[in-house]
């Protein structure tokens, strides 16, 4: 038997964490045909990988691609990390459902990246948006959360208070129709405008439809800081009363969480302890680079630049609102913890076209030289620059990475999403870490430079665990059957190249990857072939599998 390709005479890594053996590695019609002891598989066409690693294609379980991956239907700065799937629709932010009456709050809410032409938003639909994805094909294999901010958005925009019960009707009927078409389950986000003006309750009534369809629920918690074992405990409430597993995202405390990570671990060990499926994921960077206009109070960082601008420039609610960020009444997201403690030397401005001389400064220092108070540079940067003001935020320590990464229940994700060194999506380059070096920075840092974690171990983590997560049971594991998602590394020369400096470089060491049999990435070199799928959950019937395409 002669099969379509064989990768032979690798260090196979199974996925499950099992100790690597020397093994060939056969394809046949997209699937993973046979895995076998080394030099005994033949191949129409063979790659001799030379003793280097072969294992499962990455599973980054959260991603904000959803409409990146349109405007760079490769997903480069993805597949060549050897990511071969993302979930998309995180932090309660899909692009669809879309409601004609809503629209144009759900256009600013994706905010530049919206008038790229790539993103036609014809879509109104969950399904049509899948469908959209799936047209023009894809490099890696991309499933869906239903967000629940489009959901809120589309009946409601982003109204802060609760819905009427028809309202919360409406809701439900968009979020069976997402589910009817095949999303995995749905996400919130807690501490963004509209997730945050939503109570338990509400959550909980749509996590019931979630679980009459079998999917997750998976949340940006209610505040990630001082209060963030009661956001842990919420989750977890919500996944009992809803009867539907959970998965809690980036989990690490940030700056102002009064303990460290084994605190919110405990939570999570003790639900699952009492028969509760819940688990987590996170990412290993310290920083991140929103807008500054993310650590204003949610209610006001929606609205056009022009009132948010006016709003700081009267010295009323200036005020006002200097003092709504220090109460943070609405937990907000994590980096504004820097604001309400008054670590402006950890804040550093990346982008202010406006302000050009106060790029790569802190807000300390910039407050410094012109003489003035923290809280006004940071505002006077926003009246400047409206949403094109960002800044890196050093908010988490990095004991509490290693502490979340040695945790078995925890998987490793990006946060980051689908990039490219060229085109809108690097014009100007985002901030991007995690978007194209995260799963090269563990292999290298956390395995081969420091031992945090085993090799097997940390494909675990990025393999067969998330596609147990989502269901996606033919994928995330090296065996006869699966999907060939298959990626091939070389630890002693794997490195993320992806700094805060610029230009962005892809990360080192990868050298072949494969999505669902074809080779997408070779060396330094992206062969342009979109093989991904669309994956649509489905309840498993005695016909239907777990997951299929569109
Ligand atoms: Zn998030």
């Amino acid at each position: 038997m002669r099969f379509d390709l064989v990768l032979a005479d690798g260090r196979v890594l199974d996925g499950c964490g099992n100790p690597w053996f020397w093994g060939d590695v056969a394809i046949q019609g997209g699937r993973i045909a046979e895995v076998a002891p080394a030099g005994t598989l033949q191949g129409q066409e063979t790659i001799d990988v030379g003793g280097r690693f072969v294992a499962p294609g990455f599973i980054d379980v959260h991603t904000h691609s959803d409409l990146s991956i349109l405007v760079n239907r490769r997903a480069e700065s993805a597949v060549r990390q050897g990511v071969t799937t993302h979930i998309i629709g995180n932090c309660g932010m899909s692009p669809a459902p879309v409601d004609e009456d809503h629209f144009d709050e759900m256009r600013n809410f994706w905010g530049r990246i919206s008038d790229q032409q790539e993103v036609t938003w014809r879509w109104r639909t969950f399904d049509q948006y899948l469908k959209t994805l799936q047209r023009g094909g894809l490099a890696i294999n991309v499933a869906s959360l239903a967000g629940h901010a489009a959901l809120r958005m589309a009946v409601m925009g982003l109204d802060a208070r609760d819905p009427t019960p028809s309202e919360l009707d409406r809701m439900e009927e968009l979020l069976t129709e997402a589910m009817e078409a095949g999303a995995f389950g749905l996400s919130t986000g807690l501490v963004y405008p509209p997730g945050c003006f939503a109570g338990t309750d509400e959550i909980i009534a749509l996590g019931q439809v979630v679980s009459r369809y079998h999917g997750l629920y998976a949340s940006h918690i209610r505040g990630e800081r001082e209060t963030i074992l009661e956001a842990v405990a919420e989750a977890i409430r919500i996944g009992r009363e809803a009867g539907v597993p959970v998965q809690i995202s980036h989990n690490a405390p940030k700056f102002g969480a009064p303990c460290d990570a084994t605190a919110n671990l405990r939570l999570v060990e003790e639900a699952r302890a009492r028969g509760q499926d819940v688990t987590v994921d996170n990412d290993v960077h310290t920083d991140l680079g929103p807008p500054l206009t993310g650590g204003l109070p949610q209610y006001i960082q929606e609205r056009p630049v022009a009132e948010i601008s006016a709003l700081l420039q009267n010295p009323a609610t200036r005020s006002q609102i200097r003092e709504e960020i220090v109460l943070d009444r609405w937990p907000a997201f994590g980096p504004a913890g820097l604001l309400k403690h008054g670590q402006w030397h950890r804040i550093t401005i990346l982008h202010a076209p406006k302000s050009q001389d106060v790029v790569g400064q802190t807000i300390e220092t910039i407050a410094r030289k012109r003489g003035q108070d923290p809280f006004d540079v940071y505002f006077d940067l926003i009246i400047e620059n409206g949403h094109d003001a960002e800044a890196i935020f050093d908010y988490i320590d990095e004991a509490n990475i290693r502490i979340l990464l040695q945790h078995p229940a925890v998987m490793i994700c990006s946060d980051g999403q689908a990039l490219a060194l060229y085109g809108f999506l690097n014009d100007p380059p985002p901030y991007s870490p995690c978007s194209y070096g995260e799963f090269p920075g563990v292999l290298a840092r956390y395995v081969r430079d420091e031992p945090v974690l085993t090799l097997e171990g940390a494909i675990r983590k990025v393999t067969s665990f998330p596609a147990q997560r989502f269901g996606l049971m033919d994928r995330g594991v090296l065996r006869p059957g699966a999907w060939a998602d298959i990626v091939v590394f070389d630890l002693e020369r794997i490195r993320d190249r992806a700094t805060n400096l610029y230009p962005h470089r892809y990360p080192e060491g990868i050298d072949y990857v494969l999505v669902n049999g074809v080779l997408v990435v070779e060396g330094e070199r992206h062969t342009g072939a979109l093989p991904g799928k669309v994956l649509r959950h489905q309840i498993k019937t005695s016909e239907a599998s777990e997951t299929s395409e569109v």
